[in-house]
């Protein structure tokens, strides 16, 4: 039985993407299945020196009885053990013949030499009795016997059920107070008529008209909020006069109060408007394009899953889906704007969980050859990937970019396989067939082509890109950007949560321009107008990026373990060596506080761009600097922009070799533990580098974006911060520097020694792997011998930054002066150090004391009277301070 599972988002991709696959799983296979049709041309395979003509005309000969539905002809191909075998064959073949269509096609055509006494051949068997479909795969035997070849035996190896042919059957119910439930919303149909399937598919698409009511209100507070954010209120209670859904008819009863429906008498008045629902909506779900016969097909809901549309104002549709499959199983989106607007796990269970732990695939490496026209924007490439099952799956789902048209996908011994895609998802579904049963690794070829514009890069600073920069390109004072085809949209197949493997990549581009990629670089030529360069990623990697531009190779610098090789563009190679040097300095940096680098071997592209910024892919640094014509000009005020200390930029990236490459956030949640920490480190380096006033200033530009933006959520949103109003300074605000105010936190908290080897140990039991806050907390309890619960749930998972009131008065005493401070904090998770200083003629006096949730005064003695006094000099404390006269009496 075959199971497709769906996501509807994939966090995994940037904010702003959410993808949504509606795949289902069938629940029963149709009753008498029939087989039918062939679906793929067969491939010629390796054919042997000496091919055994006899045995290639038992196959043709199978295949032209199967075409003819000539039952007897079939049968006559066989060798039967006994009566047994050939009725069983007899009742397969007969239903097969009796279905509407069926089709029978090689995966891959045998062609057995000479002299050989067995082989078997794997074949998909597709068919349909309307209104269903099957694909089937079986693996045939063959053997010599009397002198004879024949068919020996049929093994079932994996089937694609499921397959069905919508339509809106003739009658209807009268729906009055009738309800459809699902986790935390409500539909009710007050007063109308609903429309669903024939019958001989089951209730499983609905159309609803007349007067309806849509309730919906997610238990988490953090999804009140961004529902609050996206429409005003946090729960949705309102008239609807429409609403499409989709169900498995299994769950037709449970969902559905039933025994409230009514057949209506006259559907008549409602069923044109019905039918108008029925053709705007019932296209955008479940609907699959593949290279089947009587295409397009749906795919049945997996039982538990359900999808919902609702009108939400005159032209938009909002959409309600349960995805039973997926950790986060509760989505409510707005599909044409592409805004995820609530996604969360149902009945209360935790968000904290690793995207990995439901994997059934572990992806081991990448192979890519791509030939890259960048003046085209055209790619034509093959990739393979060597895979292993981590569970029992007929189909692989990947993501591949709609822009690519997938010509095939075969396995490793040349074998075709089925493969679909559902509409506008951007992905690519693979039917694994044979290859489902074994429990070794394997490979599986993909190759396709198309016309891909990457997306700018995964920029830190908000990019407004390009017709200033594309005019100074063609006044030839700024070169032209590389394209970076990255994480950022699948130009080549991949699972949809991404998936540590090592890498080999030949880039091949017109001569004069290379394609970079992260680790080592093998070999590079130029031959016939054409450049190839090939890399090798040695430790696994997320993802494979090739940055594709007018860039040369400008030579490597090692220093010790640590190995640096610059790319650059004409006009930067000069800088590009001084900027080696430093991020090799930055790397030592770095190892030294968070061990050993996990990518030893590192690529540093340098191209100029319209602004400053940078991207960190496994084993290579990209750095966008400004060309001199354009370094005037100021830059969109921004939480990640620190672009005016010299080397942030670098420091950034560099740091997400550790954090974000070599170890990597579990879900998009959990993006902090990258971004976050990449942010801190670079405050690290830039103090080592340019003092302490540096890194308070940027401390205290990270304090004013996390203090404006705090409200939106919990840096635990992740990625979605900002999503829903498309202001990605808000993710940035809060993930960044948000984040990076807690680490500084809980360094504070922990002291050096303990904080930078709970770092180390953190990073160290989960390299090359994904991790959670709940991980980072258990290395720095362990290191620290400390209970960090309180402060992780305040600050990660919480909304809202503690607000310290405080005041401070000096008086005379006998010998000097006494500075009293009030300090009376609101919201913080435990104690904390916290600094006071009085400034006098004479110097400056400070302590530093556990501040409590509670609060408390404490005194500093000065023999001069003190000018100033002031808290949180030292930057140790995220809060908003307000100073007093007087505090009010608790
Ligand atoms: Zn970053």
């Amino acid at each position: 039985m075959e199971r497709l599972r769906g996501l509807w988002s994939t966090w995994g991709s940037p904010p702003g993407t959410p993808t949504m696959s509606l795949l289902a799983r069938c629940l029963r296979r149709p009753a008498g299945a029939a087989l039918l049709l062939c679906v793929l041309a067969c491939p010629a395979g390796l054919r042997p020196a000496d091919p055994d003509p006899e045995a290639e005309s038992l196959l043709s000969r199978l295949e032209a009885a199967w075409r003819n539905g000539d039952e007897a002809a079939w049968l006559a191909l066989w060798d039967f053990d006994g009566p047994e075998q050939r009725a069983g064959e007899e009742e397969i073949v007969r239903n097969a013949f009796a279905s509407d269509e069926t089709a029978l096609s090689f995966l891959l055509r045998p062609s057995p030499p000479r002299g050989a006494a067995r082989f078997s051949a794997d074949v998909q068997v597709f068919a349909a009795d309307e209104p269903r479909a099957r694909v089937a795969y079986w693996r045939l035997a063959f053997a010599r016997r009397a002198g004879r070849w024949a068919v020996v035996g049929r093994q079932e190896a994996g089937s694609l059920d499921g397959l069905v042919h919508l339509s809106l059957a003739p009658r209807a119910f009268r729906a009055r107070g009738v309800s459809l439930r699902l986790e935390d919303f409500e539909l009710r149909m007050e007063d109308g008529t609903l429309f669903s399937t024939p019958e001989d598919l089951g209730p499983t698409a609905f159309a609803f008209v007349g007067r309806g009511r849509v309730r919906f209100s997610p238990a988490p507070p953090a999804e009140r909020e961004q529902l609050r954010q996206f429409s005003g209120a946090t729960a949705i209670d309102r008239e609807v006069s429409w609403a499409f859904f989709r169900l498995h008819p299994a769950d037709f009863h449970g969902a559905l109060d039933t025994g409230r429906l009514e057949p209506e008498a006259n559907p008549g008045p409602h069923r044109a408007r019905a039918e108008e629902v029925w053709r705007a909506r019932s296209e955008r779900s479940f609907l699959i394009d593949a290279p089947l016969p009587r295409s397009p097909w749906w795919l049945m809901p997996s039982p538990g899953d359900a999808v919902v549309d609702f009108p939400w104002g005159r032209k938009r549709v909002l959409t309600l889906a349960i995805s039973s499959g997926e950790p986060e199983d509760v989505n409510l989106f707005d599909r044409d704007r592409r805004r995820q607007i609530c996604t969360y796990p149902s009945g209360g269970r935790s968000a904290r969980y690793s995207e990995d732990d439901r994997r059934v695939v572990d992806v081991l490496d990448n192979d890519v050859t791509a030939r890259f026209d960048p003046d085209r924007l055209e790619v034509v490439a093959t990739h393979t990937m060597q895979v292993r099952l981590l569970a029992p799956t007929g189909t692989l789902r990947l993501r591949l970019h709609d822009d690519f048209r997938v010509a095939s996908v075969t396995s490793e011994d040349g074998g075709r396989l089925l493969f679909f895609r559902v509409r506008e998802q951007g992905n690519l579904v693979v039917s694994l067939g044979p290859l489902a049963q074994g429990d070794r690794p394997f490979r599986i070829t993909t190759r396709y082509a198309g016309r891909h514009d990457p997306a700018p890069v995964d920029q830190e600073v908000a990019q407004v890109t390009t017709p200033l920069v594309l005019d100074l390109v063609d006044d030839g004072l700024v070169e032209r950007p590389p394209l970076v085809y990255s994480n950022r949209t699948a130009w080549y197949p991949r699972p949809p949560a991404e998936d540590f493997a090592t890498a080999r990549v030949g880039i091949d581009t017109p001569a004069g321009w290379l394609g970079v990629v992260g680790g080592e670089l093998l070999s590079a030529k130029t031959e016939g107008g054409r450049t190839r360069a090939e890399y090798r990623l040695a430790q696994p990697g997320k993802f494979v990026t090739a940055i594709v531009g007018r860039l040369a190779d400008v030579g490597m610098r090692q220093e010790g373990e640590q190995a640096i090789r610059g790319f650059a563009g004409q006009r930067v190679r000069g800088e590009t060596l001084t900027r080696m040097q430093a991020a090799q300095e930055m790397l030592t940096f770095y190892a030294k506080r968070f061990g050993p680098s996990p990518y030893p071997t590192v690529g540093l592209v340098v191209a100029e761009g319209e602004t400053p910024a940078g991207h960190s892919p496994p084993g290579l640094l990209y750095l966008q600097v400004r060309p001199p014509v354009l370094r005037g000009r100021s830059l969109p005020d921004d939480p990640a922009n620190f672009g005016d200390l010299p080397g942030f930029f670098l420091a950034h990236e560099a740091a997400h070799q550790w954090w974000g490459q070599g170890t990597a956030p579990a879900n998009y949640r959990e993006r902090w533990l990258s971004e976050a920490w990449a942010q801190y480190a670079s405050a690290l380096w830039l103090r080592e580098r340019l003092g302490e006033g540096t890194f308070r200033s940027m401390m205290d530009r990270m304090a004013r974006w996390a203090l404006r933006y705090d409200t939106a959520g919990p840096i635990h949103l992740g990625q979605r911060l900002g999503h829903l109003k498309q202001d990605p300074r808000v993710f940035r605000a809060v993930v960044y520097d948000k984040g990076a105010w807690v680490l500084h936190m809980l360094r504070g908290l922990l002291g050096d020694e303990a904080f930078f080897a709970g770092a180390r140990a953190f990073l160290e039991g989960h390299r090359y792997a994904k991790a959670g806050t709940e991980d980072l907390r258990a290395a720095l309890e362990e290191a620290s011998g400390r209970d960090l619960g309180p402060y992780f749930e305040r600050w990660i998972y919480d909304t809202g930054l503690p607000v310290i009131r405080w005041s401070a008065r000096t008086t005379r005493t006998e010998t000097g002066f006494r500075s009293t401070f009030e300090v009376r904090p609101q919201g913080l998770p435990g104690p904390l150090p916290l600094q006071l200083t009085a400034t006098t003629a004479d110097g400056v006096e400070r302590r530093t004391v556990e501040l409590d949730p509670a609060g408390g005064s404490w005194t500093l003695d000065t023999r001069s009277e003190a000018r100033r006094l002031q808290l949180n000099e030292d930057r140790g404390l995220l809060a908003r301070f307000e100073r007093a006269g007087r505090l009010p009496q608790r």
